[in-house]
């Protein structure tokens, strides 16, 4: 039989049929606990929740599919998969890591590294030259890339970063969250591990909490990974994963939208006169447009971030002023959001103040500029 295409086996999950009733659809397993039989086995192939749960299964076997991976293991959010799997590293383990990326786990990666869990070292992101610099051969574990980044939109190119890290003897890990599996297949690129965030574009509906790693290979960094997930127990629920399951049959017509809609919302802002910067690796000149053109297909993610005349007050009344987008924090979800980066990261943050991150949803594009042209107009402030 020929092989099914992704968008295939997602809007199916998978084709799985329940044996049991002959449900086309999903079924949730509540169940915390399964039979066991007199000589100690698990006739279902199932013993207690936080090891694993059918629903997990299917969950996992179709992200591991879309990935092109050997296996995915769902955790309970996207920091409880990066904990896990910087956890599982032998303690003192040297990282690199970009020093623009995903604000809460490069605040983690710092707390780990001030205890002397792990060693860690940044470089700009997307930056192969500061890469190369500060990988040490035979020392570096793992290098971290997230590609395309919240909130800047950096891109990071996947085959040569793995490239790097492989000479050095070290393993890469990319943080796909922006790009999801839909977009972006950094295990076929070279990467070994990939990390997500499915509380965002994987589900796709604001409503559930849920992360999710997926190696290349079932390797003994893996197994420890799987190992630790059920001592910790930090797995998301059977009804979570089941929504998941949901959200992810219909991930290619949500992705491709989104992007379409904040490509064009990216050029429209960038024509603006208003405006200052705009960041979008959809655009042609943007830093690392060429790279994400060659490494992403279909589009180029839902995030889009600018910045006004005005400085930071204009930012903030810019988001009052909005209507569609709603000021709330999270993005790839199916309605669309403002936040305003610099005062959530704090201290510290390399997000310009006047910075507007934009997460476009699949309402209608002509709606969602229409708003924007509207807060622009409302909070300009005559020169
Ligand atoms: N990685 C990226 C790129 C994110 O944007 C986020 C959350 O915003 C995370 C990881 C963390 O995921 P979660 O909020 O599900 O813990």
């Amino acid at each position: 039989m020929t092989k099914r295409k992704p968008e295939t086996l997602a809007a199916q999950a998978l084709g799985w049929v329940d044996e049991s009733s002959g449900a086309i659809v999903p079924p949730l397993h509540p169940s915390a606990s399964y039979l066991r039989a007199e000589d100690g086995s698990y006739p279902g192939g199932h013993s207690y929740t936080r090891d694993q749960n059918p629903t997990y299964d299917q969950t996992e076997a179709l992200l591991a599919e879309l990935e092109g991976g050997e296996q995915a293991l769902l955790f309970a959010s996207g920091m409880a998969a990066a904990s896990a799997l910087l956890d599982a590293l032998e303690p003192g383990a040297h990282l690199v890591a970009p020093s623009e990326m995903y604000w809460t786990i490069r605040l983690w990666l710092e707390r780990l590294a001030a205890d002397g869990r792990i060693a860690l070292d940044f470089a700009p992101a997307g930056d192969l030259d500061a890469l190369r610099a500060a990988v040490v051969k035979g020392r570096t574990r793992l290098v971290w890339i997230e590609t395309p980044s919240n909130p800047l939109c950096l891109v990071s190119d996947i085959a040569a970063s793995a490239e790097i890290a492989h000479a050095a003897g070290a393993l890469l890990a990319a943080d796909g969250t922006l790009a999801t599996p839909a977009l972006t297949r950094p295990l076929a690129l070279g990467a070994d591990l990939v990390m997500h965030s499915a509380t965002k574009q994987l589900n796709g509906h604001t409503d559930v909490l849920a992360g999710a790693l997926v190696t290349r290979e079932d390797t003994a960094l893996w197994d420890r990974i799987r190992t630790d997930r059920g001592y910790r127990g930090a797995v998301p629920g059977p009804f979570e994963t089941w929504l998941l399951l949901r959200g992810m049959r219909t991930l290619f017509l949500r992705v491709r939208q989104s992007a379409a809609s904040a490509l064009r919302i990216a050029e429209s802002l960038q024509a603006h006169p208003e405006i200052v910067e705009v960041h979008y690796p959809g655009l042609p000149d943007a830093p690392g447009h060429a790279i994400a053109a060659r490494q992403m297909e279909g589009g180029f993610g839902p995030l889009v971030s600018f910045r006004a005349r005005g400085g930071e007050a204009r930012a903030r009344r810019l988001t009052g002023a909005l209507s569609l987008f709603h000021t709330a924090s999270s993005l790839g979800g199916v309605e669309s959001l403002v936040e305003h980066r610099a005062s959530v990261e704090g201290a510290g943050t390399a997000v310009p103040e006047d910075l507007l991150r934009l997460s476009v949803g699949i309402e209608d594009a002509g709606d969602l500029l229409d708003d924007l042209r509207q807060a622009l107009d409302a909070t300009s402030t005559p020169t």
